[in-house]
């Protein structure tokens, strides 16, 4: 039996919940080798969207993590000029600490390319950026570099598992394109 959103929002599951738990372990598993093991880590998930990639992400490193969040968001028409706003700023002290960058997804580049010259001026030991998310297709902005990236997809909206269309969606545990007419 199909769910209510299945029969009539969903046009094509990209990637399952058991896809996403499969790589995301390994994710984790990778994480936790590339570090030593007294290594702290500051997590720093990109609000909104990174949440549940976060807290499944951190289940499988195992070091000393701690949480931060940022909140950013992108000047309105402005995309190509990079203008990206800081909402929520980090709690921490980063300064010579090991930080991991935790994003649902890159698309341009530009949201990342910001939060990671921002977080830079603070003299953190390491930065390192892992996405659940990548749409290569869309990059314009060449300087980020990914550490970890779960899936590549192509050059479609997607929501799901943090990402959301209009603020919903994001309780779906699984990455789904919309059928089109809930955009209408
Ligand atoms: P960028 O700055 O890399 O162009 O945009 C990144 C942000 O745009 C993501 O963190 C996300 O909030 C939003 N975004 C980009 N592509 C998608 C998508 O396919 N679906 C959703 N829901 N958000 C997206
Ligand atoms: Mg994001
Ligand atoms: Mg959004």
């Amino acid at each position: 039996m199909k769910t209510e959103l299945e029969d009539n929002k969903v046009d094509e599951i990209l990637i399952n919940a058991e896809q996403l738990s499969k790589r995301i372990a390994e994710l984790g598993t990778e994480i936790t080798a590339d570090y030593d093991a007294d290594d702290e880590v500051v997590m720093v998930g990109i609000l909104r969207g990174g949440i549940m990639f976060m807290a499944d992400l951190a289940r499988h490193v195992d070091l000393p993590v701690i949480f931060d969040f940022m909140d950013v968001s992108s000047y309105e028409g402005t995309e190509s000029s990079g203008v990206v706003r800081v909402i929520k700023d980090l709690e921490e002290n980063i300064e010579n600490k090991n930080v991991l960058i935790v994003e649902d997804i890159i698309d341009t580049g530009l949201t990342l390319k910001h939060v990671v010259d921002f977080l830079e001026t603070r003299d953190p030991a390491s930065i390192r950026v892992c996405t659940l998310l990548d749409k290569p297709e869309r990059r314009t902005e060449k300087q980020v570099e990914v550490d970890y990236n779960g899936f590549e997809i192509p050059d479609k909206f997607v929501v799901g598992y943090g990402l959301d269309y209009n603020e919903k969606y994001r309780n779906v545990p699984y990455i789904f394109v919309l059928k089109p007419e809930v955009y209408e």
